[in-house]
């Protein structure tokens, strides 16, 4: 659907609806609204139908578990960002309005910026600000490519319509879609599941991973390699993969980077951007990092054009200042480096946020539940179900429009943040 274009409406039924449930960002889920809950009739996916089939939200706002009034909820939470000396903003999981007013607001509050999911997001980051890498996009993936090459995990678990989205179409930008071979580096899919091209599965440890693809690097270079097993392979398996790689005309490597959870993951992405750089003295080579889910590379997207940086930014001096590891959420509440928390989740019940023994504000999905109550809590509409937005899909190159897709009492992040912006500035 292109991006300046509305869902159809056919009675109870939306089609072409923009699902916000993982960075892919299909848009061409049908959607019956008929009832109490939403159902996905056509394109869902194991992750798309019980997230657009959640109950409608109706939570309620507290205050230190008291139910409340929203205004009542704002008004606590101004008063607990304005008794703030250095408030952090966490989770972060929102649209493009949302990050917009999150930026606003942390500004306003001298607050720092970490994303729920910067810990997978760091390991791409550090070798991106470092040397850059040669990625690609999903149409160019479904137009060109004739070798994918899946590094570390099977990319369905976290992005289940991935394959069916690129390789899945018959037609391409230049006629018919010719075949394309597979290939998973590291853990492959399910026996059962049948995907739109040949495929060959090469199992590697995550944590050797690192070992294979400088070695496939050296390979492809012509470099001796005098290891006769590495990476738990024998040589030959990688000869023949390098071969395989060099002989691509347009070869793709997708790494899903919350798969890659081992200490020093991002040396095992600077060897992947490495052997990218390798393989394109002699042809076409192109990674994809995927992400996106509960809006990650939205907000990087957001706060990069705000700040000029992305994720674990402090606007406590005045100037946006970042660092990767010091502005760490969990680093930050183990060394009481902060006062409050503002906690943001609008597209996962079940991204709650961390244990802290300092304040906490949440908006939140309105089916969360939390152990203990915050400070505060206000149920915020879900982006893409409950109001309408704008999302980044995973390649960064296109932010799609969500759709509201029933009627909802809830606020955006986007209008809560407003509302509790509005009101920082009253009396005591
Ligand atoms: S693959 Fe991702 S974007 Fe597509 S329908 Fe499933 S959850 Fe939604």
């Amino acid at each position: 659907m292109p991006a300046s274009s509305q869902p159809t409406v056919t009675a109870s039924v939306i089609r072409d609806v923009t699902c916000p449930f993982c960075g892919l960002a299909c848009d061409d889920l049908v959607v019956d609204t008929t009832g109490d809950r939403l159902a996905v009739r056509e394109n869902g996916c194991p992750i798309a139908v019980p997230a657009f089939a959640g109950a409608p939200g109706r939570g309620a706002a507290r205050v230190g578990g008291r139910e409340v009034p929203l205004v009542e909820a704002y008004a606590e939470a101004a008063r607990l960002l304005r008794a703030a000396k250095r408030p952090l903003f966490g989770g972060l999981g929102t649209d493009v309005g949302g990050s917009r007013a999150v930026g606003r607001l942390a500004d306003r509050t001298g607050a720092i910026l970490d994303h729920m999911n910067s810990a997978a997001v760091v390991r791409n980051l550090l070798v991106l600000q470092d040397g850059g890498w040669i990625t690609t996009t999903l149409s160019e993936i479904r137009n060109r490519c004739d070798l994918l090459v899946a590094v570390g995990g099977d990319i369905l678990s976290r992005f289940p319509r991935f394959f069916e989205r690129t390789l899945g179409a018959g037609e391409t930008l230049f006629g018919a879609r010719t075949p394309v071979e597979i290939v998973f580096l590291g853990k492959g899919p399910a026996a059962d599941v049948k995907l739109p091209g040949q495929v060959r599965v090469i199992p590697c440890d995550t944590a050797r991973l690192g070992e294979a693809l400088g070695a496939l690097r050296a390979l492809v270079a012509g470099k001796p390699v005098l290891a006769a097993d590495i990476a738990g392979q024998p040589l030959a398996t990688w000869q023949g993969l390098a071969d395989r790689l060099r002989a691509a005309k347009y070869g793709v490597m997708p790494w899903a980077t919350a798969d890659l959870d081992v200490p020093h993951a991002d040396l095992m992405v600077q060897a992947l951007a490495d052997l990218l750089r390798e393989l394109n003295r002699e042809t076409r080579f192109a990674g994809l990092p995927l992400g996106g889910a509960e809006g990650d590379v939205t907000s990087d997207a957001v706060h990069l054009w705000q700040t000029g940086y992305g994720t674990r930014v402090s606007l406590a001096r005045g100037v946006p200042e970042q660092d990767l590891h010091r502005f760490a959420t969990p680093r930050l509440l183990a060394e009481g480096a902060v006062d409050l928390l503002l906690w943001i989740s609008s597209f996962n019940a079940t991204r709650v946020p961390p244990r802290a023994a300092i304040p906490t504000i949440v908006l939140g999905h309105a089916a969360m539940t939390l152990a203990e109550p915050p400070a505060v809590f206000i149920p915020v509409g879900t982006p893409g179900v409950d109001h309408a937005g704008q999302y980044f899909r995973t390649d960064r190159v296109i932010a799609l429009p969500l759709a509201s897709l029933r009627s909802s009492a809830l606020p955006s992040v986007a209008d809560a943040l407003a509302a509790i912006e509005a009101r920082l500035g009253e009396a005591r």
